[in-house]
């Protein structure tokens, strides 16, 4: 097996050479010849029953070979036999309930918060005919019971960026399935599969496709899994768009740079925000103190590129101020975004909720993008301080007097 960076580039692409072509093919196909009928119905019969691929398609929603290019590529990152690619992440997470909830007749989920706000709302709504237990990581155990079809955690959690130890988990959940939603480390950072977590989820939206253009999930789990999930892609017709495959497939070759890029400037402005008088609670994997369970270097390879902080002041007015960084929901894009969950992507998890779970109303998140550090801090640094001077007068001096060690005592009592 080759090194990260090199797979990233050459996974998912060894038929290329056989069809003497340089690029990715986008197979917009809806539809396959089958001029031998009989033939056909043996290539639909095996798809229908999960396999990963046939004598022919037959027809698009049962396979696509650039989807499945894109597949096999992810995969290979991360360290399974195989993956099955929707079109969202939240397709790719509502088939992993169907998988392990649905068809197994184990209606009943237990989930950590903090999770995705689409996700919680989802496990909450009981759309799916499921009911959640939610339970802090070491109450796990506690929380299963006979009908528990599926665990599911996220690490590090969106929006807040709370580590858990997915090994610990796997081993709480005592045999029953384990999703970790891997779309803020990517399978650059961290990979659950070998820890034993039976479906690694990511919204390909984020860094997968990585430039804001493309929707899609996918599911990394091994060959066995694969299958019904296949199977529920054909009958809900959850499918990725080629042209999304496509998309998603060519982002991976950049993955490994682009999240080592951005990590760098996340770990530098984590640090600055954490000593800066116009935030409070600043959280980020590299901050002293955010990893006590030692994870990173062990289940993490590195601390990622998306933080959260809380603001002194109303988080909009911050946000308002702002000139270079996008306010959006979404994360993982070329270009630096910024979004307030309380208001945006965890707004119908219920407040109370939210807040016990660590997410308190006057965060923002951060997904740090590949512009020049200086710049993004300079807006930052701007946005942050018409607080000190428009509400108690301060300039910007008064912050370059202020002692490190205010901040360190600052940062001690959050
Ligand atoms: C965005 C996101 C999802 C949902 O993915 P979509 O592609 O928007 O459907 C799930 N989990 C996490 C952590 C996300 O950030």
């Amino acid at each position: 097996m080759t090194r990260l960076r090199t797979t990233a580039v050459h996974g998912g692409r060894d038929d290329l050479a056989d069809l003497g072509v340089h690029a990715l093919p986008i197979d917009l196909s809806t539809t396959y010849p089958i001029p031998d009928q009989a033939e056909g119905g043996h290539a639909l019969q095996h798809l229908a029953e999960g396999a990963a691929h046939a004598a022919s398609p037959v027809y698009s929603r049962l396979h696509n070979p650039t989807v499945a290019r894109f597949e096999r590529a992810l995969a290979t990152l991360e360290g399974t036999s195989a993956a099955v690619a929707f079109g969202s992440g939240m397709a790719a997470v509502t088939a992993v309930v169907q998988a392990a909830c649905v068809l197994t007749g184990k209606p009943h989920v237990v989930a950590v918060r903090p999770i995705y706000g689409g996700t919680d709302h989802l496990l909450s709504s009981g759309l799916l005919g499921v009911r959640t237990t939610y339970a802090t990581a070491d109450r796990v155990a506690d929380a299963i019971t006979p009908d528990t079809g599926l665990v599911v955690i996220e690490t590090p959690a969106n929006p807040n960026l709370d580590l858990l130890d997915i090994a610990a988990i796997v081993a709480r959940a005592g045999g029953v399935p384990v999703m970790v939603d891997n779309t803020f480390a990517t399978p650059v950072l961290q990979n659950p599969a070998a820890l034993g977590a039976t479906y690694v989820l990511h919204s390909g939206t984020k860094y997968l496709g990585g430039h804001g253009d493309v929707l899609g999930g996918v599911v990394a789990c091994a060959e066995e899994h694969a299958g019904p999930l296949r199977q529920i892609r054909i009958i809900t017709g959850a499918v990725l768009h080629p042209l999304g495959g496509y998309l998603m497939h060519r982002g991976l070759a950049t993955l490994p740079l682009r999240v080592e890029a951005a990590q760098r400037s996340a770990i530098d402005l984590a640090a600055r925000l954490d000593a800066h008088p116009g935030t409070g609670l600043v959280r980020h994997p590299s901050l002293p103190g955010a990893d006590p369970a030692g994870l990173i270097g062990t289940q993490l390879r590195g601390p990622g590129a998306v933080l959260a902080f809380t603001t002194r002041e109303d988080p909009t007015a911050v946000v308002r101020r702002l000139e270079l960084i996008t306010p959006a929901v979404s994360l993982g894009s070329v270009d630096t975004l910024i979004e307030h969950p309380a208001a945006l992507t965890h707004r119908l998890v219920p407040d109370t909720a939210r807040e016990a779970s660590g997410v308190p109303t006057n965060l923002l998140r951060l997904s740090v993008g590949l512009e020049d550090v200086e710049d993004i801090w300079d807006d930052l640094d701007r946005a942050l301080s018409g607080y000190d001077r428009t509400l108690s007068g301060h300039c910007e001096e008064d912050y370059i007097k202020s002692s490190s060690s205010d901040f360190r005592e600052r940062a001690v009592s959050h």
